[in-house]
Order: C-alpha cells, then sequence, then structure tokens
C-alpha cells in the first residue's frame, strides 16, 4: 500500500503539510505535481528545494487538474466545493487528506505501525492532545501529539523513532478527506457553529467531525453534556466490543468518568480490584482548573485509559501539562486586576467557556465573526461583565448583541482595526477594572482582520499589559 509507483498524483497546496506529502510520495514512485494558486516569492521558495526529489511545481493555478492525474492529495484549507475537486469528481479521481495519506503510510517501510488515540471538537483539541500525550509519557509510553498540530502527521508516521501509540488531533477539514482511518479509541469533544463557511452546513460539519468515531477498536468518547457528540456514537460503525464512554463534569454515570468531591473519577475502566470507580486526579492538578479545561482533561483521561494506563499516570501527565501560550493565558497581575489572554478563543463556544470562569470580567473581544453570531455567548456572560472593550472589523455585531442582553454593562467600542488598537484597548480596560477583576482577551472572533494570526493577537495584549505595569498607577 505504500508504493506509489506508475501513479501520477496531484499534491493541492504548498504548505508545509503540502510539501511533505510530495516529497514522501515521490519517494515512493509517484510522478507528483504539486498546484497552488500562489505565486509569491514565499512560494518559489518553497518549490525549489522539491526539484532534487523529481517533483513539478505548478504556481499560480489552483483550481485546474493536471491531465493524467489519478490521485489528489489535498492540504486542510482548501475548500470542498473547490474547481479543483469538482474536476476530480468529475473524472472520478479520489481525493485524499493529508490524514489520509499518512494513515495509508503507516507502518511503511517494514515499520511497526502505531496506533491512534484521536480528538477532535470545536474547541480544546490542542489542549486535550498535549494533556493526553503527557499522560502517556507519564505511562512510560513512547508517543508524539500530531496532526493538526507541529510536526506534519506524514513526517512522524514515516519517522524511524518507534512510537508506541500516537496523540492525535484532528480537525473537521482533515477528518472530511480522511475516510479510511481507523483509530483505537477516539474523543469529540464538543460541537458548536464554527467554520460553516468551508461544511456548509451545520449537518456536514457534525457528519465530518463523526468520522473520527468509524471504526473505532476499544472506546469512542463523548460529552455527556453535549448531546451531539453522543448522537454521533451512536451513528457510527465501529469493531464489535467498541465501548461508548462518556465524560462529565457531574458524578459519572456506568461507564463514564466524572468529578467527585473535588477528584476526577474513573467508572468506565475500573481495574478489578477497584469495583466500582477509580480516582485518577485533583480537580486542582489540572492547569487552569477551569469547567471546561477539567473536561478537556476528563477526555484526555478516558482516551488514556482507554489505552490501559493506570490512574497514576493520568495524575503525573495532568501534573506535567502545562497549557500552550495564549489559551487562558495568565499574562500579569497590575493594580490587583488579573490580566488574562486567551486570544486563542476565535469562536464563540470558546470565549464563553472562559468567559464562564471569571466573575467579575472586563473582556476584550472582536475581530473576524465568521459568519457567527454572539446572542447566546452574550446573553449566557452579561451577569458577570463589568465592561466590554470592542476592536476589530465585526465589533458591531458583539455591540448589538450586548446592547440587546447586557445594556446596563459599560462597553467601549474603539472603532479601530489598526495593530495599535490592543494597546488602546488594554488602556480603556484598566480603566473599567477594579480591584479583584479579571481582565479576558477572548474574542470570539478570528484575528486576521488585525493581525497575522492569534498568536500576534496574544502578543500584542501581553506587551500592552507588561507596558501598563511598567507605569505606576495614578493611585500609586
Ligand atoms: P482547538 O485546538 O480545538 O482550537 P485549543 O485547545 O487550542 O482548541 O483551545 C482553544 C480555545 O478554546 C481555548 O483558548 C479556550 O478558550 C477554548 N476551550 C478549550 N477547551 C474548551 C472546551 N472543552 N470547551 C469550550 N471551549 C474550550
Amino acid at each position: 500500500p505504500a508504493d506509489f509507483t506508475g501513479r501520477q498524483v496531484t499534491v493541492a497546496g504548498l504548505g508545509v503539510s503540502g510539501v511533505s506529502a510530495a516529497r514522501a510520495l515521490a519517494r515512493r514512485g509517484a510522478a507528483v505535481t504539486v498546484v497552488d494558486g500562489g505565486d509569491g516569492e514565499a512560494h518559489r521558495a518553497r518549490a525549489e528545494p522539491l526539484a532534487a526529489d523529481g517533483v513539478a511545481v505548478r504556481l499560480g493555478d489552483g483550481a485546474t487538474l493536471p491531465t493524467g492525474t489519478d490521485l489528489v492529495v489535498t492540504s486542510p484549507g482548501w475548500k470542498p466545493d473547490g474547481p479543483l475537486f469538482a474536476a476530480a469528481a468529475a473524472a472520478g479521481v479520489p481525493v485524499w487528506g493529508d490524514v489520509e495519506l499518512a494513515w495509508r503510510l503507516r507502518g511503511a517501510d517494514g515499520r511497526t505501525a502505531a496506533p491512534w488515540l484521536a480528538v477532535t471538537g470545536t474547541n480544546g483539541k490542542t489542549t486535550t492532545v498535549r494533556m493526553l500525550a503527557a499522560i502517556l509519557e507519564a505511562a512510560g509510553l513512547r508517543t508524539a501529539a500530531v496532526g493538526n498540530i507541529g510536526t506534519p502527521l506524514i513526517d512522524v508516521v514515516l519517522s524511524p523513532e518507534p512510537y508506541d501509540v500516537l496523540a492525535v488531533e484532528l480537525s473537521s477539514y482533515q477528518l472530511h478527506w480522511a475516510p479510511s482511518v481507523r483509530a483505537h479509541s477516539a474523543a469529540v469533544l464538543n460541537l458548536a457553529p464554527d467554520h460553516l463557511d468551508w461544511h456548509g452546513s451545520m449537518e456536514a460539519y457534525a457528519a465530518d467531525k463523526g468520522r473520527i468515531y468509524e471504526g473505532n477498536q476499544v472506546a469512542c468518547v463523548h460529552n455527556t453534556a453535549d448531546p451531539a457528540t453522543t448522537d454521533l456514537v451512536r451513528a457510527a460503525d465501529v469493531v464489535e466490543g467498541c465501548r461508548a464512554v462518556g465524560f462529565t463534569l457531574g458524578a459519572p454515570g456506568p461507564s463514564e468518568l466524572g468529578v467527585v468531591d473535588g477528584l476526577l473519577v474513573d467508572r468506565a475502566f475500573v481495574e478489578r480490584r477497584h469495583q466500582q470507580a477509580q480516582e485518577l486526579a485533583e480537580v486542582g492538578d489540572v492547569d487552569p482548573p477551569a469547567p471546561h479545561n477539567i473536561a478537556n482533561a476528563l477526555a484526555a483521561a478516558a482516551l488514556a485509559r482507554a489505552y490501559g494506563v493506570p490512574a497514576a499516570a493520568v495524575r503525573d501527565g495532568l501534573r506535567a501539562f502545562r497549557p500552550d501560550a495564549h489559551r487562558i493565558e495568565h499574562v500579569a497581575d497590575v493594580a490587583d486586576v488579573r490580566w488574562v489572554d486567551d486570544s486563542k478563543a476565535t469562536n464563540t463556544h470558546a470565549a464563553e467557556a472562559s468567559l464562564a470562569a471569571y466573575d467579575p470580567v472586563v473582556w476584550i473581544a472582536g475581530g473576524l465573526a465568521k459568519g457567527a453570531t454572539f446572542d447566546g455567548l452574550v446573553a449566557a456572560s452579561a451577569g458577570r461583565l463589568r465592561g466590554a472593550v470592542l476592536l476589530g472589523a465585526d465589533r458591531h455585531l458583539i455591540r448589538e448583541a450586548l446592547a440587546r442582553h447586557a445594556p446596563d454593562v459599560p462597553v467601549v467600542d474603539l472603532d479601530r482595526t489598526d495593530t495599535g488598537a490592543m494597546a488602546a484597548a488594554v488602556r480603556e480596560a484598566a480603566r473599567l477594572a477594579r480591584p479583584g477583576d479579571t481582565v479576558l482577551l477572548a474574542p470570539a472572533c478570528a484575528s486576521m482582520d488585525m493581525f497575522t494570526n492569534y498568536h500576534r493577537r496574544g502578543e500584542a495584549f501581553a506587551e500592552a499589559v507588561r507596558a501598563l505595569a511598567a507605569v505606576p498607577t495614578a493611585e500609586g
């Protein structure tokens, strides 16, 4: 299956995953052409080294399918309704994503294929996969957190490193083009509207997420507070004996993991001598111990337990875990106000989760809404808001929702989309905050109207907060 001799493969997209796909295919005998609509200096720089592997690159046209193509391998960002895929469908040519290719290359060159513990969901994927990898490592297993993060999955699958098991983050884009992936066990953390412009509808988005359960061997992990995830488990065709395992922030039922008296507890994978339930860790072992993050920890624990990891390793792994930057990151305390950077909250579901963890809170929000509505988020958070500072292209949508659901909350509409606006937002937030409050950057929007990415947005926030800390306050 890992031999592509004689095949004519078109790789869509000259990004990080496209480059590793092209190289892997060429080295296994395929005649490879990479196509990309872009034609800038960066593209040419990336194309150049591929020549050594005999890969052809066609820049400036990502729409036409090269004649003779018998397989398309696409990058996650490419929308499925694009002309290249229409041409492939018309010609009866299959389309694989980078993840499908990685799955088919597993075990190539005589290596053992490490099983996958897979995670998807609208929010919390990266965090959960990193927690899972930390737990697996604490159990002494050779593992890596891969997929939608870090090293391209193709490179990890083909690396000579002898992995025991992989913690794999899969986006809905990747799952859309990954029909034959079969995980050992998989989790869908939650489902909320996001990326609907790509998938076309909520139904199509949910169906793509649900593919992660197809063919699971041991456990399908779902969120009992989010029935849509449970429905996906019911709809999935799994290996006989594979179990549905729920996680809940309340007391767990049979075949669930949950929380009892400040402890994470497992009632699904109980070792014989424990009979009923098994303690895994303390809520305080999870960083930060916010409700949504406890849910992430429970999902990670469920997958690790499905793989046979002992309870003590769950605790040690969670204790060793530290969140990535810009995910509810504590930046500084200034004049008894806590400043928190959740720039990664790029949709309303994520922002709602982090807002729920603080009270009272001054909220900095705005950016590109991606078709979202803000009524639910604002209505759920209104009672905790000390004030709001809005910036970015679609801020009027948030302002209008605040007027509807939180008319008494003071709002500063910065009416700016320049990069300096973040520093202004921080100053305005400092004016609104009182001692004991938290100021939270949770934009509920994408960042690209003002910044290159959420990372830059978070850095701009943190810099402005540090500048604030350096200036003595008027009160001294
Ligand atoms: P993803 O990889 O799915 O984008 P991350 O782990 O990077 O998820 O977290 C993104 C943001 O989503 C976080 O900054 C936080 O605001 C929010 N978040 C994390 N976990 C959850 C969850 N379980 N439910 C809701 N929101 C969450």
